[in-house]
């Protein structure tokens, strides 16, 4: 019954992993989700909310206060001045402001380009949108290192059909922060094409090693970049759902135009507690950067344990390792034959060949969780031993 468009989609990587790790009692290490609460003055702020009556509508840009401590934050940390009133609209987390912004922006029967490997909905959303995909992928850069993007195929794959490019950085799921550099490219070459490009930075506070280079702060960004962001990860909070989008006023009227019959609006009394952790939790921030530092080394020294090969994770709360086997075959059976779930990076890829062994680890657990994870995987060599850059020896 389902439409041609979203029939190729059916339950998502995740679901289907935090299923497996159900029946099975595995820790999951697979869907990204925290599982310790955010800020206690945050979740205050939120039962005040709830009790104070601000539970129905908010407007549906978000509540003006939320706007604004959204702006004033992007301009606090990264300069970046954005007018509350016509540039911010608050969203049903990001994964709406994806949605809106295709739906708002592309015209059906144009092209979108995506990185990859990349988050799932961004091509659930692009068939949404009535658009087609075109993926080029992230290169390895070997010797235990992470990824880059080279230029040269987006470039190649950039046509008169293409409407937009989409980047995430900190990259889900390799953990990939890109640099000033490859940003700076994309963002030339959609203003030589003139192109929109989608920046989804909803991991934009978990970067480790560099620091996070906004889009938007490029030169040739203005009027062609809309921002997106979220809660979920700055704040423990995914199951809340309250996103954004920035751009540009005509940018963030279309998005608007597609999002007020998506949902219309959602999540008031969680609204106006994000807006209390944007002002006041920082620290809170700071600290959680800091522990999930800690367990990125833990987790990658027990998958070099383990047997595995994992790439340089520089933001996120994923890192990637070679399985030295199919990861799909890895990911099914490591539940029940370890204890822990993971999830196969070839769900995030429309060419699975380079990724076909890589594998995705969560590390966003209470320590006792990932120990537990951690002492499960590397109880035993789970393959053969592995070479640099992944072959099996
Ligand atoms: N973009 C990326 C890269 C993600 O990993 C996720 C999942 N958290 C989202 C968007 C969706 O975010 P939200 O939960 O705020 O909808
Ligand atoms: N963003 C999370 C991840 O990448 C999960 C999102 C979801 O379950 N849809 O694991």
């Amino acid at each position: 019954m389902t439409t041609q468009r979203l029939r190729g989609f059916g339950a998502t990587i995740f679901a289907e992993m935090t299923q497996l790790a159900a029946r099975h009692e595995a820790v999951n290490l697979g869907q990204g989700f925290p599982d310790w609460d955010g800020p206690p003055g945050m979740l205050q702020a939120a039962c005040d909310a709830i009790r104070a009556g601000i539970n129905q509508y908010p407007p549906g840009r978000g509540f003006s206060g939320l706007r604004e401590a959204i702006c004033e934050d992007r301009r606090r940390r990264y300069g970046i001045v954005h007018d509350p009133e016509t540039e911010a609209v608050v969203t049903t987390g990001a994964t709406e402001a994806i949605s809106a912004a295709m739906l708002g922006l592309v015209e059906p029967g144009s092209e979108v380009i995506l990185v990859e490997p990349y988050y799932d909905a961004y091509a659930a959303a692009v068939a949404l949108a009535g658009a087609r995909r075109v993926s080029v992928s992230l290169v390895p850069e070997g010797n235990g290192k992470g990824f880059r993007l080279d230029l040269d195929p987006l470039r190649a794959a950039v046509t008169t059909r293409t409407a937009m490019i989409v980047i995430n950085s900190p990259h889900n799921p390799t953990g990939t922060v890109f640099t000033a550099d490859e940003l700076l490219g994309v963002v030339t070459l959609a203003a030589e094409r003139d192109l929109l490009v989608l920046a989804d930075e909803v991991y934009e506070r978990l970067v480790f090693d560099a620091a996070h280079v906004p889009l938007a702060s490029l030169p040739g960004a203005q009027g062609r970049v809309v921002t997106v962001s979220s809660a979920a990860k700055t704040f423990n909070v995914t199951g809340w759902k309250v996103g954004w989008a920035l751009a540009a006023p005509p940018l963030a009227d279309a998005v608007l135009a597609a999002k007020q019959f998506l949902t219309f609006a959602s999540g008031a009394p969680f609204q106006v507690a994000v807006e209390h952790a944007l002002r006041h939790e920082q620290a809170w921030v700071e600290a959680l950067r800091e522990a999930l530092r800690g367990k990125r080394d833990r987790i990658a020294t027990a998958l070099v344990e383990a047997g595995l090969d994992p790439f340089e994770c520089e933001g996120t709360y994923f890192v990637c390792a070679r399985a030295g086997a199919s990861a799909e075959e890895f990911c099914r059976d490591l539940p029940a034959r370890r204890g822990v779930a993971a999830i196969p990076v070839t769900a995030f890829t429309d060419r699975p060949g380079p990724w076909h062994d890589v594998v995705r680890f969560a590390f966003c657990k209470t320590d006792p969780v990932l120990d537990e994870g951690i002492s499960r995987l590397a109880s035993a060599p789970l393959v053969e031993s592995l070479g640099p850059g992944g072959r099996v020896s």
